[in-house]
């Protein structure tokens, strides 16, 4: 817990401190909502603390956020958007006209104006949730389609590089201890059998036919605010991990964390499947507002790209099992072979429905198309 009264002053807030406490739930950084007063009227802000262990140069991320988000509140005003300012995150400066703040114990502070009468959604409760969350992570890549300037700081290298993922992989299986490589013999069964597949995507973007771009790379439900009243995706917040990458890994992570028909750590493997209606809502949204931009590789590859980002999640959770759970945070012993075996057995889920997904992408595009 920090003291928010020594952390406002470092920002130019042109309101007075009131005070401040931890809020939301997200697990990487320490968020705070903090009030103000301003004039007599109560205003808010969100003060977050970068956590710099997971991203090792919060200066440099900051300037990535500070770009893209500047450029997404320049082109919303441009397209004379009534509420330009509720619908992306901008950054309050610091006294000193940064983007951040540094604290006297060095840690790395940022501010947003808090948006107001939206909430993101742990656990996502409806379709049209799905949908909507679908249609801003298009809306946001949209917005930073266009991005001038150099390419962005990659802030998590090689973070989708699935068939690096599995180079790890290899190296810890290599480096485990017996009795955990033992006890994960069929899921690196699994995963080595797919081998071919992990190299599709990072074969496609090194061939030119799958573009870069600037993508968000953190698609959860949660990290969209939908509005209170009409439930409509007003802004994509956590920016951290906004970078050059593919649309795919954006939708894939999307498929991967809306579809099941479980939540993610079920241990009862037997009950996991894939929502068809889910998917089908999530290629609604996506395609209504990214359809204008994407190529028709991305097209084709949306189906497949959630079988690549639940594959690539469960290498992970395995490699971390393998490594001693050094990664991950875990609550019992096997929790991320646990976690592995939810994964794969929602990979073979999509595997079974790859097929009637495909149909989707082709019938929804083609609906989309239609519209414009
Ligand atoms: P994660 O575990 O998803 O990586 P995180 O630690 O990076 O989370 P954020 O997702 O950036 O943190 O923020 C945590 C929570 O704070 C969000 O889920 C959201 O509820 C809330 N929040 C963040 N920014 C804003 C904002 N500008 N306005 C309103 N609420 C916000
Ligand atoms: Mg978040
Ligand atoms: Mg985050």
């Amino acid at each position: 817990m920090h003291d928010l009264s020594r952390i406002a002053p470092l920002f130019d807030m042109r309101a007075d401190f009131v005070h401040a406490y931890p809020y939301g739930s997200g697990h990487i950084n320490d968020t705070y909502c903090a009030w103000y007063d301003l004039a007599g009227h109560r205003i808010r802000y969100i003060h977050q603390r970068i956590n710099h262990k997971v991203f090792k140069d919060p200066v440099a991320l900051m300037r990535n956020i500070e770009r893209v988000t500047r450029h997404a509140l320049e082109r919303l005003v441009e397209q004379g958007h009534p509420e330009a300012r509720r619908r992306t995150l901008t950054t309050i400066p610091s006294v000193d006209g940064h983007a951040w703040a540094i604290d006297p114990e060095g840690n790395c502070w940022r501010t947003y104006p808090f948006i107001e009468r939206a909430r993101g959604y742990d656990e996502i409760q409806s379709e049209k949730q799905a949908e909507e969350a679908a249609k801003a992570f298009g809306e946001f890549q949209k917005l930073a389609a266009d991005l001038p300037g150099e390419r962005l700081l990659e802030t998590i290298p090689n973070f989708h590089h699935t068939p690096k993922r599995l180079e790890a992989l290899e190296q810890a299986i290599a480096k485990a201890d017996p009795q955990r490589r033992e006890a994960a013999k069929a899921e690196i069964e699994v995963a080595f059998a797919r081998e071919d597949d992990t190299r599709r995507v990072t074969d496609l973007i090194e061939s030119g036919e799958v573009p870069e771009r600037v993508t968000h790379n953190d698609t959860k439900l949660n990290n969209v605010l939908l509005d209170d009243v009409t439930s409509e995706g007003v802004c994509v917040i956590d920016l951290d991990t906004t970078m050059p990458g593919s649309v795919l890994y954006d939708f894939g992570d999307m498929v991967r964390t809306a579809c099941p028909t479980t939540r993610e750590d079920e241990v009862d493997v037997s009950r996991i499947g894939l929502r068809l209606d889910r998917f089908e809502a999530l290629l609604r949204g996506y395609l209504s507002s990214a359809s204008s931009f994407l190529n028709q590789t991305e097209v084709d590859h949306l189906a497949f790209s959630g079988k690549l980002l639940t594959l690539e999640c469960g290498i992970r959770f395995l490699t971390d099992f393998l490594e001693g759970d050094v990664y991950f945070k875990t609550k019992r012993p096997g929790h991320n072979l646990d976690r592995c075996r939810a994964q794969f057995a929602f990979l073979k889920a999509i595997e079974a429905k790859l097929p009637q997904m495909e149909d989707m992408v082709q019938t929804v595009s083609g609906k989309v198309a239609n519209m414009v």
